[in-house]
């Protein structure tokens, strides 16, 4: 975890060094600045020499008019340096947080889209929302706020630890004598803290994916009229949360008062010690003084430092919940002779290829099949029969288990993940559309497209008209929080979307279910364009879309049952002629 978090600060390090130059100049600025004020009164209106410093400066003597002037100057000079690192420190400690909270938001969100699909069917949303925004606040809280203090404190113990070891080793003892015990405390209030700390950040994970199902599901809660019972669903969590927290801060708390006594009792051992060798006559008592007074400053950071350590314990938490994200490694394997391809002609074959989600689970077996460029593709099936997830292998949503998925003859693991996945366009059952303007979620397919071929694509998907008759045309913005679409105008922009990419192979997992007579009509007609010269897999559930089809491969249990086409099957009387009775 440490070389995790070096590696997130090295690139800063320059930043952090100037800011802790800048906090040294601004002590000893503060240091100086009555000595300015300390030498008019002495030097200038009195008779006292003037330092001897000065006089190495100045030559002998300096005149009072001189030494004025020097006053004057070095009064502004003191301010200036002061503001100066003053500002320095407030903007660099805060710009450090930010840009370390930059590079973990990139980082974090660029692994979780090398993921793979599977990565995501495990996985809640909420949760990795809430390490994106509230774990990675955390770090950057600490880096900005925390980090320089605890370096400045630990620098200091060290250093006043070296001046009094060499004022009176004996003493720096006795008062250390306290130290093992503190620390042990640390470290075991730190552990506790974390685990607190993780079991809070648990449950605001909890709270963010209630809130988040809830409100991305919102139709269906008021349809069923279930709000009363996500609110308690919501207060309930919530309610563990404050008592996660409250616990947490419980823990917390015991650090201030127990690090306060433990010293005193440091202070107490040197107090106890050193009034008897004052007695005795082995030192003075000023010396006794000076050395207690010492060890007060001695005592204040390693009080800050014991407290910090809670802080520590949070920002750990974040950057193991971070950590957690980036070491989930589902990602698809890269074969080492994977290669970008250009465009592909759009044959496709699948060669005994078996695959379950979970592997002792195949949801497909042993399926076979081969399509020439170019050809219509019928899959049809009871539900659950594994349509789905067959198309899914073809852009590599997931790697078969065994056997292979070929395209133009050539393994789909053998294509870069880029340049397979561009091969193929999907239009599905609903169109996802990005809160963005209506041109730019048609360019969502190529971003490069110009105007002209996003409205030739939008013309060609029969979207032209509707998109003319919105408010701001092509700019309309779309998507959550934008202008409504019917569920025929959606699909329309998606076959428009995928019109734009312009791939040779095109799937289509039932893409007018749910759609009424003419916005079916429509977004049929937008399809029968999109089709053309492309290589089609059509899911349907309505057999009629897929009577034309070149050839329909009829799924049952993950195996393909009967293949041929529409007039071939009905004259086997087999589970497809069933089907079409049934629909
Ligand atoms: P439908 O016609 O109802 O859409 P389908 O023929 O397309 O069904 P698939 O969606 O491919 O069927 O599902 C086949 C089987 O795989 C089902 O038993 C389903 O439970 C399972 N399944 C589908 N998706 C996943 C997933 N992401 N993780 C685990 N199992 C899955």
């Amino acid at each position: 975890m440490l070389r995790f978090a070096v590696r997130l600060v090295r690139p800063y390090w320059k930043w952090l060094t100037c800011v802790l130059v800048a906090m040294v100049i601004e002590t000893v600025m503060s240091l100086l600045s009555p000595w300015p004020l300390k030498i008019v009164l002495d030097s200038v209106l009195g008779d006292v020499p003037a330092p001897a410093l000065f006089e190495r400066w100045l030559g002998p003597s300096p005149g009072t008019a001189v030494l004025l002037n020097v006053a004057v100057i070095g009064t502004v000079v003191i301010a200036l340096l002061q503001a100066v690192s003053a500002y320095a420190t407030a903007y660099y400690t805060v710009s450090i947080g930010q840009w370390i909270a930059h590079d973990l938001r990139q980082s974090v969100y660029g692994h979780l889209q090398r993921l793979s699909m599977a990565y995501y069917d495990r996985q809640q949303v909420g949760p990795i929302v809430s390490t994106i925004t509230d774990d990675i606040n955390a770090v950057q809280d600490f880096a900005s706020t925390s980090l320089l203090d605890l370096l400045i404190d630990t620098l200091t113990v060290v250093g006043m630890l070296a001046i009094m070891l060499t004022l009176n080793w004996r003493f720096t003892l006795v008062a250390m004598a306290v130290m093992p015990v503190l620390f042990v405390f640390v470290a075991r209030l730190r552990g506790e803290i974390r685990e607190a700390t993780h079991a809070v950040r648990r449950r605001q994970s909890e709270i963010v994916s209630i809130v988040q199902e809830g409100l991305g599901a919102i139709r269906v809660v008021k349809a069923f009229a279930q709000g009363a019972f996500e609110r308690q669903r919501l207060e309930a969590k919530s309610r563990e949360s404050v008592q996660a927290a409250l616990h947490a801060r419980r823990v917390r708390s015991l650090l201030g008062p127990v690090a306060t006594t433990l010293v005193a009792l440091g202070t107490a051992g040197v107090l106890w010690f050193g009034t008897q060798e004052v007695m005795r006559g082995a030192m003075t008592a000023g010396a006794l003084v000076v050395f207690l007074n010492y060890l007060g400053r001695l005592f204040r950071p390693v009080q800050a430092l014991a407290r910090a350590s809670a802080n520590v314990a949070q920002a750990t938490v974040g950057l193991e919940r971070v950590r957690s994200v980036l070491d989930a490694d589902l990602r698809l394997p890269r074969h080492a002779e994977a290669t970008a391809v250009a465009l592909v002609e759009g044959a496709v074959e699948f060669r005994h290829v078996t695959f379950g989600y979970d592997p002792a689970r195949p949801v497909l077996r042993d399926v076979s099949f081969r399509v020439a460029p170019g050809s219509l593709v019928g899959l049809v099936g009871p539900s659950g029969s594994g349509k789905s997830t067959l198309v899914a292998l073809l852009p590599r949503f997931y790697d078969v288990g065994d056997g292979a998925v070929l395209i133009d003859g050539r393994d789909v693991r053998h294509f870069t993940i880029r340049s397979l996945r561009r091969q193929i366009g999907f239009v599905l059952q609903e169109t996802q559309l990005f809160h963005a303007p209506v041109w730019q979620n048609i360019a969502y397919g190529r971003p490069e497209a110009s105007r002209d071929e996003i409205e030739t694509a939008a013309r060609a998907a029969l979207a032209h008209d509707f998109i003319m008759a919105l408010p701001d045309g092509y700019d309309t913005v779309i998507g959550q929080g934008g202008q409504a679409l019917s569920g025929g105008q959606r699909q329309r922009i998606g076959i428009a979307r995928t019109m734009v990419r312009d791939s040779r192979i095109l799937v289509l997992d039932e893409p007018t279910s749910g759609l009424d007579g003419e916005s079916e009509r429509q977004v049929f007609e937008g399809l029968a364009r999109l089709r053309q010269g492309r290589t089609t897999f059509v899911i349907a559930h309505n057999l009629a879309t897929v009577r034309d089809a070149d050839c329909i491969l009829v799924l049952d249990a993950g195996r393909i049952v009967e293949r041929g086409t529409h007039d071939e099957l009905m004259a086997l009387n087999g589970l497809y002629a069933t089907l079409l009775r049934q629909d």
